[in-house]
């Protein structure tokens, strides 16, 4: 389905000219001539993935309306439409909101590359890939069970594996080495409970900054481990 996005502009030929583009590159543009008329819309079309808001308006201004949308939605774009005349250390500094700007007068090329990129950008937090987990640094691909630090493949054995999938299930929560043994080797394993420290020893050699002091697996003492960033 077209992905809809909000066009706020009062000047109607900018506003045409903008939807005709939209509509043209796969998009499912929808119209606000004013601030009101805006969240009007947002209201009907609550999955709205981008807002073009342009500064000056008739009844607000542009970094109004992006104030209220943010104060109910973390995840929708937003762009602000800019006039060649507006000083863009005032602009940048008044969108503290928006995601990026946009000055007039622009290009359909130009506006729709800063569309796509925010689609793929908002998207990318929006829905949530099973299939990755990112954390920090790090970067937990449970497809193909591979685990990159700051973009950096970190050769795991499958237990290793098993354990820092264990620990990014879950952030910030003590896990005794029982929990540990029982996830990782299965709750028929009845080695020494001593195999979780080795393996975790060695896992932090090849995660921790400083593998003497670590700082993402940390030890409860006298209970088991802990994930943090
Ligand atoms: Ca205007």
């Amino acid at each position: 389905m077209a992905k809809k996005i909000l066009v706020l502009e009062d000047e109607t030929s900018i506003r045409s000219f903008v939807v005709i583009n939209l509509r043209r590159a796969g998009y499912d543009p929808i119209e606000a001539g004013t601030g009101a008329e805006a969240f009007e819309q947002l209201r009907q079309n609550p999955d709205t993935q981008i807002a073009l808001l342009d500064i000056m308006l008739p009844d607000t201004d542009g970094f109004e309306v992006c104030r209220k949308i943010r104060a109910s939605d973390s995840q929708i774009g937003i762009i602000m439409l800019s006039a060649k005349a507006q000083d863009v250390d005032k602009i940048t500094g008044l969108m503290t909101g928006a995601d990026d700007y946009i000055t007039k007068p622009f290009n359909s090329v130009e506006l729709i590359a800063r569309i796509d990129a925010l689609v793929r950008r908002s998207g990318a937090s929006a829905v949530v890939d099973p299939g990755e987990v990112s954390q920090g640094p790090f970067r937990l691909n449970t497809r193909n069970r591979t685990l990159e630090k700051n973009g950096e493949r970190v050769k795991l054995t499958q237990v290793e594996y098993s354990i820092i999938k264990m620990f990014m299930d879950n952030p910030g929560k003590a896990l005794s080495r029982d929990d540990i043994l029982a996830t990782v080797w299965g709750r028929d394993y009845y080695g020494e409970v001593k195999i979780a420290d080795v393996n975790i020893r060695r896992l932090r050699l090849k995660i921790e900054d400083d593998p003497t002091n670590p700082t993402f697996i940390t030890t409860v003492w006298g209970y088991g481990y802990k994930w943090g960033l």
